[in-house]
């Protein structure tokens, strides 16, 4: 559904990503796992368009995307945190690519309802942002990245800024809702419990090159190469 093929990308002499080709079906979740550096922000920001590959195409159900700007481009994002309007409310956060795309307010106010429920907080739109906890406010990013009806879902290590234990309780919820969407999703992280604990598949980065790709059993049982087991953990 969401083909990546023979992606590069290169700042000046710096080639961060690497023949990178990767295909997710429909409804997948795959983690971008990898160190700091390995280049898996810029494989997220290329298929979001906020990059311009130095090479290779991105096709999105059927369509060539490539060279599409990020608004033509039906994707979601959520970024690490703090990436609300602190001046809207909830609501208004929510709705506000909906206001831009020129959706009506009767549908609009429809659709941002649906959307905080969805996330759980259906009495929190005329909050502002300040009002929420850490995670709630990742739940109103979502809510945000989701309401347009996206083809897919980029997450640039959501969790990170919270707490151990929100951080758990926050990514069942996020995989629920995912599953109950069908979203095609892409989950950057560097920590590999969680890219463990919540992908259909993980693909291992290491110098803007996937070292492997598979289903977390077999990533962990199985690691391709030694910078894998390390990075996995389950060599010493
Ligand atoms: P992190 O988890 O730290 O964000 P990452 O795996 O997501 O790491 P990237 O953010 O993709 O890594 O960065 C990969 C490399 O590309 C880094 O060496 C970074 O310095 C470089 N890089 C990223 N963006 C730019 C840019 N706009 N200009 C120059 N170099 C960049």
């Amino acid at each position: 559904y969401l083909d990546l093929s023979h992606l590069e990308k290169s700042f000046g002499t710096n080639r961060v990503v690497k023949d990178f080709t990767l295909g997710i079906e429909q409804g997948e979740f795959v983690s971008l796992l990898g160190p700091s550096g390995c280049g898996k922000t810029t494989v997220l920001r290329m298929v979001a368009g906020f990059e311009q590959p130095s090479g290779g195409q991105i096709i999105i159900g059927g369509e060539d995307v490539t060279r599409l700007r990020p608004n033509q481009r039906k994707i979601g994002m959520v970024f690490q945190a703090y990436a609300l309007f602190p001046n809207l409310t909830v609501a208004e956060n929510v709705g506000f690519g909906l206001k831009v795309a020129g959706m009506a307010a009767g549908e609009r106010n429809e659709r941002v309802t649906e959307m905080l429920a969805l996330i759980g907080l259906p009495e929190k739109g005329g909050h502002y942002p300040f009002q929420l906890s850490g995670g709630q406010q990742q739940r109103v990013a979502l809510a945000r990245a989701l309401a347009p009806r996206p083809k897919v879902l980029l997450l640039d290590e959501p969790l990170s800024a919270l707490d151990a234990k929100v951080r758990v309780s926050l990514r069942n919820q996020i995989r629920q809702i995912q599953r109950d969407l069908g979203i095609t999703t892409i989950f950057v992280t560097h920590d590999q419990e969680e890219a463990m604990s919540i992908s259909d598949r993980i693909v291992v980065m290491n110098g803007g090159i996937a070292e492997q790709v598979g289903e977390p059993f077999t990533i962990y049982n199985q690691p391709a190469t030694r910078f894998v087991a390390n990075f996995v953990g389950t060599l010493n």
